[in-house]
């Protein structure tokens, strides 16, 4: 590991032009705070100092235009390569200010640096010559070969929501998030709707402005733009026929599990286990499922995520001493986050085709390894000699068995995050009925919280006692991330159609989880989903791996299965 980058050691190249990213941004963050800074520059750290002379020689030298390529879409392909590496940028500096905890001092100067990345990136694509490539391509795109072709849509839809919108709106709708955001952080712990929904209420206007536009543009209905934002390509048709499915057999199957738990022995719990302990293991489990040292890292954040792509991966986890397995398993998802930015196609790196192909096709993955492969009987068998010989323990507590009926517990609760897994779907049901009336004109933000409360009771069967443990909870209405919620049942649909069709391709794959040797299924995955990108969308990319259409029926039997020991 490299003490002053922070960075495993990976492909060079991709490292030097990634630090020189790096350092031009946080040159010229540095130069615009000079001004507020003179009194510390002579105190600056080594690595700082380096930064600050860069600073003076970049202005010295200007920086050089790139000349242009030969046709509208080389042109295209440059500016899209120069703003993914300054979203790995971006990336970074947020990994590192949620990390490495910086100093006040520096953590002005990360703002600064991730505020010019912003700009930058904004920049790379609404220069008035980057919409002529785009106008050039879109008259003769007949011409480009098939893959030109696919990258180009994903071009255009990418431009079209960031450049290609009126510049008064995204201001406007960028401020009214900020504004939104500290609003609703102000207001929550105090349950004060009133205080949020003003906030509440421009964000959502100014939302259905732009989607307003970007369904005309792309021929389609509002909303389905809005959760084309976050999911390319899936079709709000086939959402609205699976959480249909979901909506009327739910509520029989959390009854059919939670009688059947509570006429059970309940599981034996867990005693705290310290978090240096915790982290040791996180390791461990982190390279046994396939993340070798050399390109990923496991730190730690308030709250887990994972980024970066190819030769550097970085998961975060936050331990608690009481949720141990939970905290596991928390750490299983993102490193399946990760093994699929692992594994994107190298060859399309910095277009938009070699991306990952959607927020939900990016929780299939996740979801995959923590659901379909470590929530289950054979990876607890698995788990528990290690845990036994790690944490020199050995009781009945510690047995697979009592492992898996902790991790498979069913119980209707109030809060997203904290739902298990069967009913976690009935929550992301309820802010897509919500969003879809939010963003259609149906539903006023004032009326948010009345629905919330029938639809609570409807779905799950619980009164909601305050917004805060209601309609408050989220941070994404707050941020206008209106269309992101079905990501996460999509991804939990995904994974279970993946594992019935990998159970067959792969043979014994139990014996294979209890034994740890995931090679194969991370091989698997890799061949069927990894390795292409954005060419296919998300349902296609499904159906070319298994054969079948998405649906909610393995999500259904696999839950079932799993909690009815
Ligand atoms: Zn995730």
């Amino acid at each position: 590991m490299d003490a002053q980058t922070h960075m495993p050691k990976g492909a060079r190249a991709q490292r030097d032009k990634m630090i020189a990213t790096l350092e031009c941004v946080i040159g010229d963050a540095l130069a615009a705070t000079a001004e507020r800074l003179p009194e510390t520059s002579a105190v600056l750290d080594p690595v700082r100092q380096r930064a600050w002379e860069y600073v003076a020689q970049k202005l010295a030298q200007g920086s050089t235009p790139l000349p242009d390529a030969h046709s509208a879409y080389e042109n295209l392909k440059r500016a899209f390569d120069r703003r993914s590496n300054l979203s790995q940028t971006s990336e970074l500096l947020s990994w590192v200010q949620q990390t490495q905890a910086p100093s006040d001092a520096f953590n002005a100067v990360l703002e600064d640096g991730m505020a010019a990345v912003a700009v930058f990136m904004h920049r790379a694509l609404a220069q008035p010559k980057v919409r002529r490539w785009i106008e050039d391509v879109r008259a003769d795109r007949d011409n480009l070969e098939d893959i030109g072709q696919r990258n180009f849509s994903l071009m255009d839809r990418q431009w079209m929501e960031s450049a290609g919108l009126d510049e008064k709106l995204v201001e406007d709708l960028s401020r009214a998030r900020s504004a939104g955001f500290t609003a609703w952080q102000k207001a929550k712990p105090d349950s004060d709707f009133n205080a949020w929904l003003p906030y509440f209420e421009k964000v959502v206007e100014l939302t259905r402005q732009k989607s307003e536009i970007l369904g005309k543009e792309f021929g389609t209905s509002p909303y389905q733009a809005s959760l084309e934002s976050f999911n390319p390509k899936l079709s709000n048709e086939t959402v609205n026929q699976i959480f249909g499915e979901l909506r009327t057999k739910l509520p029989g199957l959390i009854k059919r599990i939670t009688d059947h738990q509570l006429a059970q022995e309940p599981p034996l719990p867990l005693p705290p286990i310290p978090a240096d302990v915790q982290r040791r293991l996180g390791k461990l489990i982190m390279n046994k499922l396939g993340l070798e040292n050399r390109y990923a890292r496991l730190d730690e954040s308030m709250h887990p995520f994972s980024s970066g792509q190819w030769d550097d991966v970085r998961v975060t986890t936050h331990y608690k001493e009481k949720d141990a397995i939970d905290g596991l398993l928390s750490i299983v998802h993102e490193v399946g986050h990760a093994l699929y930015s692992q594994s994107l196609p190298k060859e399309s790196m910095g277009q938009p085709i070699g991306e990952a192909q959607s927020m939900w096709v990016h929780e299939t993955q996740s979801i995959f390894w923590e659901r379909q492969v470590a929530a289950t009987k054979a990876f607890m068998e698995f788990l528990a000699p290690i845990l036994k010989e790690e944490l020199g323990v050995d009781g009945p507590e510690w047995n697979p068995e009592n492992l898996h009926k902790l991790i498979t517990r069913v119980q209707p609760s109030l809060i997203r995050t904290e739902a298990d897994a069967v009913t976690y779907p009935a929550h992301v049901i309820l802010r897509h009925d919500l969003e879809q009336k939010l963003i259609d004109g149906s539903l006023a933000p004032k009326d948010v919280p009345a629905v919330w409360a029938k639809g609570m009771k409807e779905l799950l069967g619980i009164d909601v006692p305050d917004h805060a443990h209601g309609c408050m909870q989220d941070v994404h209405w707050p941020e206008g991330l209106i269309g992101y919620f079905p990501a996460y049942t999509f991804g939990a649909l995904g994974a279970a159609r993946l594992m019935e069709k990998a159970k067959q391709d792969i043979p014994k794959m139990d014996e294979l989880i209890r034994k740890g040797e995931f090679k194969p299924i991370r091989e698997w995955l890799t061949d069927k989903i990894h390795r292409h990108g954005s060419y296919y969308s998300g349902e296609k990319l499904i159906e070319n791996a298994t054969g079948k259409k998405l649906s909610a029926k393995p999500w259904l039997d696999h839950v079932e299965c799993e909690s009815l020991h």
